[in-house]
């Protein structure tokens, strides 16, 4: 099949990209604006491959959408651009609604420009957007976990333009007939993250013996799904998933945000001989820090639906994954040193003063 994926160059873009070249025949077109959380050294195992092509651009310009499905003529287009980091868009909230909202609002117009004009795509042609489990808010301990149908209560401006990003893929659906899928899918880690985020984020840290910062109590509850998992499950929605369905996607591994710091640190005294000065093991660098403002405590994911109709089941657990993540992020330090090279240096940000 032929896919243009969005987002190509980010932490899951890239494991789907090489997916998606390295097993089967496809044919992909890597469609990415390059900010600071798209690194094109993500690829650098395909790079070479005649059946990969990567265009630096933003999705927002909607004509050169256009006119790159034209020239490509994919079956698929899977979204995967985005703003993701929730503490960057509590400081800088214009690029999430500018690319998370404006941009797939243009690539949803060129799709369908795309799809009613291309006659032989027009029977098998696939919109998936990706998208998150933090669409649908907060939930208690006693809750179940998140299904489909659960009404949408996003939190934090990120989850807020991903739901926005959410109703305009289903209304292009119901309006325009534009075949359409959604994936809403919880925490993801694994290699080639950025390290904004928790487990690189306390990884790098950690091994430059910087404190480790726990928002609040670290009682939060995520549940974590490794991002090959992840790739894997897209691939299988772009290709048999029914179209106008969403399928939620999750690892089964709910865990407070404290228990993975420890376990990250467990494994970090088992490998790394030389502690950073002043400390006997990682968890002396665990530090308690303001929460983060509107917080959510808790999601989880019910993904029976992808199970049942697709036969798609995690097949990484937390305690595999999370060693060899550890792992890949000692064995490419010159890959941790360049992406710190840039803009963020491992800071915290998305604090705010509130009367
Ligand atoms: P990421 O930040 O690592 O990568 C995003 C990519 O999008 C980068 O390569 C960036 O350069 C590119 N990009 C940003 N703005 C763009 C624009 N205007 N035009 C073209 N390219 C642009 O993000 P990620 O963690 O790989 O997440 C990918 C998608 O999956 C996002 O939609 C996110 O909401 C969703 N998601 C992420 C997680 C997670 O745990 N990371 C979980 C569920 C869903």
């Amino acid at each position: 099949m032929r896919f243009i994926v969005t987002g190509g160059a980010g932490f899951i873009g890239s494991a789907v990209v090489r997916m998606l070249v390295e097993t089967g025949k496809n044919e992909v077109l890597n469609i990415d604006k390059l900010t600071y959380a798209g690194n094109i050294e993500n690829l650098a195992s395909i790079g070479g491959s005649d059946r990969y092509t990567f265009v630096q651009e933003d999705i927002c310009n909607q004509s050169e959408m256009l006119r790159l499905m034209q020239t490509f003529e994919p079956d698929v287009v899977m979204n995967l651009a985005a703003e993701s980091h929730v503490d960057k868009s509590i400081d800088s909230p214009a690029e999430f609604i500018q690319t998370n909202v404006f941009g797939t609002y243009s690539l949803l117009e060129a799709s369908r420009f795309y799809w009613i004009n291309h006659s032989k795509k027009k029977n098998n042609f696939r919109f998936h957007h990706v998208s998150t489990d933090e669409v649908y808010g907060d939930l208690e301990p006693s809750d179940l976990p998140f299904e489909e149908t659960n009404p949408y209560h996003p939190s934090s401006p990120y989850s807020a333009s991903k739901a926005s990003s959410d109703h305009l893929v289903r209304a292009w659906n119901r309006t325009f007939g534009l075949p359409v899928l959604i994936t809403n899918c919880s925490n993801n880690y694994g290699p080639y993250q950025f390290p904004e985020k928790l487990i690189p984020h306390i990884i790098l840290s950690a091994l430059k013996g910087k404190t480790l910062p726990i928002y609040g109590d670290g009682s939060q509850i995520r549940d974590w799904l490794h991002v090959n998992d992840h790739a894997n499950g897209l691939i299988l929605v772009a290709q048999e998933g029914r179209v106008g369905e969403t399928y939620n996607i999750g690892g089964k591994n709910e865990m407070r945000n404290l228990q993975v710091v420890e376990s990250i640190c467990a494994i970090l005294d088992e490998l790394i001989k030389d502690k950073p000065d002043g400390i006997e093991q990682f968890n002396d660098l665990i530090t308690f820090v303001s929460d983060r403002p509107g917080h959510d405590q808790r999601y989880a994911i019910n993904c029976s639906k992808i199970e049942k109709e697709l036969g798609w089941t995690p097949r990484e657990t937390f305690e595999t994954g999370i060693r060899e993540t550890v792992e890949w992020y000692l064995d490419n330090s010159r890959w941790c040193e360049r992406v710190l090279s840039g803009e963020y240096r491992l800071t915290r940000l998305g604090e705010v003063e509130r009367s």
